[in-house]
């Protein structure tokens, strides 16, 4: 059986991800895998460079994020109520998905950045279409609430979350970490992928390369979080095993579950994103249906100069001026700068 990395974090996921891109296709290859995820934390500055890599490479990129979603609204920013956003993966099955990811982001920087670049439910609502989203590590909102004990509130925030991304869009993410919450958190999701429907799929939270890799990577989040190695309440992952696992591990962690394993295949096949790389992409202005976007700049332009113009008393060289104007305007025409 086949698998799929479809949550990965690479040096992107800022002083927390220690996969470097250009790495992780080699070891992808000799794990025998050919597609790969990348879900760094409220970010997407790596994916143009992990996308142009995994395609140069032969690896199918899949394209997506680990959102933070605001536990009220993502422009609430309260001390004490929001400063714990649940985690969200988000993968973009086509390129409406891909464009969704990126508004979905901007606003988490440009309106709800709160220590961490935020969105809410409202947001995901708007812009869930082309998206598959998966419940996410411990910190995701159901796997929260199983472990609060909430087990009947879980259960209606992942149909919840069914409902804003759509039948078969929605997955309930089973991890293999050895974590004793993760245990009991898997029994439950499994649990409850039954008694809703609502399919499972299986990750590994891929932080580093290689297992021998998480202590440098403990190195790492206390560089974060402004502690030493030697600090006794420096955040600690309590895991080595975030690494860039192998299908057969992942299979012999969840041979109970095989649907888990065969979804991340689906999900991989289902992710089709092209993203066009070296065409330049500039910004449409609409405008009147009576006026093309050409004339209006010469319009608002020849009626500047005239206010310009009529401010100096005496004899410029108006005609001058004009021939300036025109000869700029063609300029910026022929360039396909108007809008
Ligand atoms: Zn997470
Ligand atoms: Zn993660």
């Amino acid at each position: 059986m086949a698998f799929t990395h479809l949550h990965l974090h690479t040096e992107y996921s800022l002083l927390d991800g220690a996969n470097r891109i250009h790495e992780l296709p080699g070891r992808l290859k000799e794990l025998g895998m050919n597609a790969c995820a990348i879900t760094d934390h409220g970010s997407m500055y790596g994916v143009l460079a992990f996308y142009r890599t995994m395609k140069e490479e032969g690896i199918h990129p899949l394209i997506g994020c680990e959102v933070y979603v605001a536990q009220r609204s993502h422009k609430d920013k309260d001390g004490t109520l929001d400063r714990e956003p649940h985690h969200l993966i988000l993968l973009a099955e086509n390129n409406e998905g891909y464009e969704n990811l990126v508004k979905l982001v901007s606003a988490g920087h440009v309106d709800g950045f709160y220590y961490r670049p935020r969105i809410d439910k409202a947001l995901l609502a708007q812009y869930a279409q082309g998206l598959i989203a998966l419940s996410a590590c411990l910190s995701g909102e159901v796997p929260r609430l199983i472990l609060a004990g909430e087990r009947q509130q879980a259960v209606e925030v992942a149909l919840e979350h069914r409902r804003i991304f759509g039948e078969n869009n929605y997955f309930l993410e089973i991890q293999g970490n050895g974590l004793e919450d993760q245990a009991l958190v898997n029994a439950e999701l499994i649990k409850i992928s039954h008694e809703t429907g609502i399919p499972l799929v299986a990750t590994n939270d891929c932080h580093y390369l290689l297992r021998e890799d998480a202590f440098a990577h403990e190195v790492l989040l206390c560089m974060q979080t402004g502690k030493t190695i030697n600090s006794p309440d420096r955040m600690k992952m309590g895991t080595d095993t975030l690494y860039v696992r192998s299908p057969q591990e992942m299979e012999e962690l969840f041979a109970n579950v095989p649907e888990a394993l065969a979804n991340t295949e689906r999900i991989a096949a289902r992710c089709q994103v092209e993203i066009k790389t070296g065409e330049i992409s500039l910004p449409h202005f609409e405008t009147e249906p009576d006026e093309t976007a050409e004339e209006m700049l010469s319009r608002l332009c020849a009626e500047g100069l005239e206010k310009r113009l009529l401010q100096r008393e005496t004899g410029i060289a108006r005609q001058a001026y004009l021939e300036r104007l025109d000869y700029e305007l063609s300029v910026i025409n022929s360039m396909g700068y108007t809008d």
